[in-house]
């Protein structure tokens, strides 16, 4: 058995444009893709089991009360979390799994299992996210509001992560993340400087959260 499997947990605030930059990064890897759980209802085109498990309020609050999430939080008014069962199983059978929650999920697996592989990626600005959030049209004014106050809320932890990088312009943003992937997995230093202690990263971190 191949007991090298890693961990990643990613964050990326809401409107970051984090899907694009995981499916080129993801696509000819073979990692398991964890598929969380969630209160909210489907967006125009998601389909249940692939992109979450959407289910109702009690059904979640049963499975926490059981254990059977690694972890789970709140987030705009709705519960997201991460089954513990199929985690468990893909790292035991020696494959790497990606989750992709929020901080708070982030921070509930790094104290579980601080092998965890912690990665941020960080928005060019809050007006960004602003005008993707707008661009895409897919929740109301209100919801935008919160998912920017929580966006603000995310960035200001960054510098918890274990790497942080950049979406600024995608080619970059998936050369950057396969550097950091890659050396994680072989556990080398080439993605050091990506690494959320430099005070390049801090400053980087402070430019994006300017006129927040
Ligand atoms: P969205 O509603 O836009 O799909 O997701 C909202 C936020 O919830 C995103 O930051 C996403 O990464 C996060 N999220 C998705 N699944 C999980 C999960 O299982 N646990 C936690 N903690 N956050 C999640």
């Amino acid at each position: 058995m191949n007991n090298n499997a890693k961990l990643f947990v990613i964050s990326a605030p809401s409107g970051c444009g984090k899907g694009t930059i995981l499916a080129e990064v993801f696509k000819n890897r073979d990692v398991y893709y964890s598929v969380s759980c969630t209160t909210r209802k489907p967006r125009e085109g998601e389909i249940d089991g692939v992109h979450y498990h959407f289910i109702k309020n009690d059904q979640f609050e049963k499975m926490a009360q059981n254990n059977e999430f690694l972890e789970y939080a709140g987030y705009a008014d709705h519960y997201y979390g991460t089954p513990l069962e199929t985690v468990k199983g893909n790292l035991e059978q020696g494959r790497d799994v990606v989750l992709e929650i929020e901080t708070k999920g982030a921070f509930q697996v790094k104290k579980a299992m601080p092998e965890a592989v912690l990665m941020f990626i960080l928005p060019p600005s809050i007006k960004e996210i602003d005008r993707r959030l707008h661009k895409r049209g897919t929740e109301e004014e209100s919801v935008i509001q919160k998912r920017l106050s929580e966006a603000v809320g995310e960035i200001k932890q960054a510098d918890k992560y274990d790497y942080v990088i950049m979406n600024d312009e995608l080619e970059k943003a998936v050369e950057d993340f396969n550097i950091v992937f890659n050396s994680a997995k072989a556990e080398d230093d080439k993605a050091d400087k990506f690494k959320s202690d430099r005070e390049e990263t801090k400053k980087l971190i402070g430019e994006v959260l300017e006129n927040a």
